[in-house]
């Protein structure tokens, strides 16, 4: 914790979440790993209970919504570490996609869509998924895109194809991205509408396989045709041609959130990193930690972490003072720049840890295949530092 952003709040729940990282998650995150996730998701269901007990869940959400009320710079460093461990984060109900979900649907849901989804949502009892990204079109681009949703009397009907819907297997609504009006400006031909995925014409097609893993329910992406997919106008979010506006709502969140977690993963690897090296025996007379590039990459790690920390938690605070809006390129310049350092330190981690790296006898590895992604989704790293440094040139013009 950094005392310049530590509060009486923070202060009084980090301990508690560190312990519960600490006691609860850790010890059990290989064998939750090895497990097919349906299998594990019944084991985190009673560490679900516990954070509930010890008064920890949904530290992001309102008391009245059963959170505990941070701020984003709080909830940054909370968040730090809950990703010390592959599922801190689902046990204590903030994990993406569906932390991105209830942030938007708490803006914008009507009473109705709120007592359904939201709430539900919320709550832990079901989880979402969000389906924008489609094979056909660049995803960097996303103004373009196939999927049609055409009014019928009081329902759409939505046509479409679309992958990398995460998690989507076991979600029991999806929120889509679908053009409503083709002929209008290309910021407004979209909206977002929910979609129960037992709606029929909502067709799981498959779980695609990433890395040599295809995984199951959370821990999937999916592709998924919607085929004559009916349902109520009352599910549409906001109005009809808001969907950019909302994407943007949705997804300048959503980094900052990512940025948080990578900073979580990164400081885990690097205790890892120091723990082996110290302890690794080289048979000389020396251990692993005497060696010059070891000491290197412990030290570029180190000041790599620290630069990303003040940097995300400096976007937080703009995020609360100013809203996302405001921070848009402090956000792109975070999520290139800490993404690149978690898979540099992810990358030493491993490395230090000779073959042992690679096995899944760690979580290094199952971070190194989890996490490659980070550069690609919510923009690709070239998209943001565009974004920054059309910024820059601008001041030379
Ligand atoms: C792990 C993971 C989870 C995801 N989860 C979801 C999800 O839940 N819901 C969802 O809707 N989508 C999801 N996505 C999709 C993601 O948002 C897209 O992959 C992303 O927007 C990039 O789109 P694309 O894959 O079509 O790549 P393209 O847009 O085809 O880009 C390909 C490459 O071109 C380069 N490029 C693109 N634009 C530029 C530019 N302006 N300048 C220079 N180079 C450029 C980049 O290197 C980029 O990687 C996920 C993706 C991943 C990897």
């Amino acid at each position: 914790m950094i005392e310049l952003f530590a509060t009486e709040k923070l202060m009084a729940l980090y301990p508690k979440v560190e312990a519960f990282v600490k006691e609860e998650l850790q010890p059990i995150e290989i064998e939750l790993l090895k497990q097919p996730f349906n299998q594990a998701a019944k084991i985190l269901e009673d560490k679900r209970t516990i954070a509930r007990q010890l008064g920890i869940w949904a530290p992001f959400l309102n008391s009245e919504d059963g959170g505990q009320g941070l701020s984003m710079t709080e909830f940054a460093q909370i968040s730090e570490i809950l990703a010390t461990t592959p599922f801190g984060h689902y046990a204590l109900n903030c994990q993406a996609p569906d932390i991105g979900n209830i942030e938007l649907l708490n803006k914008y849901s009507t009473e109705d869509q709120r007592r359904k989804y939201l709430k539900p949502l919320m709550e832990g009892k079901i989880r979402s998924c969000f389906s924008m990204t489609e094979p056909g079109f660049a995803g960097s681009n996303p103004v373009n895109m196939d999927t049609t949703a055409i009014r019928d009397g009081n329902d759409y009907i939505i046509n479409g194809h679309k992958w990398f819907t995460t998690a989507a297997d076991g979600a029991a609504f999806a929120i889509v991205m679908a053009v409503t009006d083709k002929d209008a400006d290309k910021y407004r031909r979209a909206s977002m509408i929910i979609v129960p995925t037992d709606t029929p014409g909502f067709n799981l097609v498959r779980n695609i396989p990433v890395m040599g893993e295809t995984g199951e329910g959370y821990l999937t992406h999916g592709e998924i045709r919607y085929e004559d997919c009916r349902v109520p106008v009352s599910n549409l979010i906001d109005e009809e041609g808001s969907g950019f506006l909302l994407a943007q709502q949705r997804l300048g969140p959503g980094r900052i959130h990512h940025c948080m977690r990578w900073i979580g993963i990164c400081e885990r690897a690097l205790d890892m990193m120091c723990r082996y090296a110290v302890s690794r025996d080289m048979g000389d007379g020396t251990v692993l930690a005497d060696k010059q590039t070891i000491q290197n990459w412990i030290a570029e790690s180190r000041a790599e972490i620290d630069a990303a920390r003040y940097m995300v938690l400096h976007t937080a605070h703009m995020i609360d003072q100013q809203g996302s809006k405001a921070a848009r390129i402090e956000i792109s310049t975070i999520k290139f720049f800490v993404s690149n350092i978690l898979m540099n330190v992810l990358d030493k981690a491993i490395q230090t840890h000779g073959a042992l790296g690679i096995t899944d006898d760690l979580v290094l590895s199952w971070w190194y295949r989890h996490e490659r992604g980070s550069r690609i989704y919510d923009g690709p790293d070239e998209v943001h530092k565009s974004v920054l440094a059309k910024k820059i040139l601008k001041q030379y013009m």
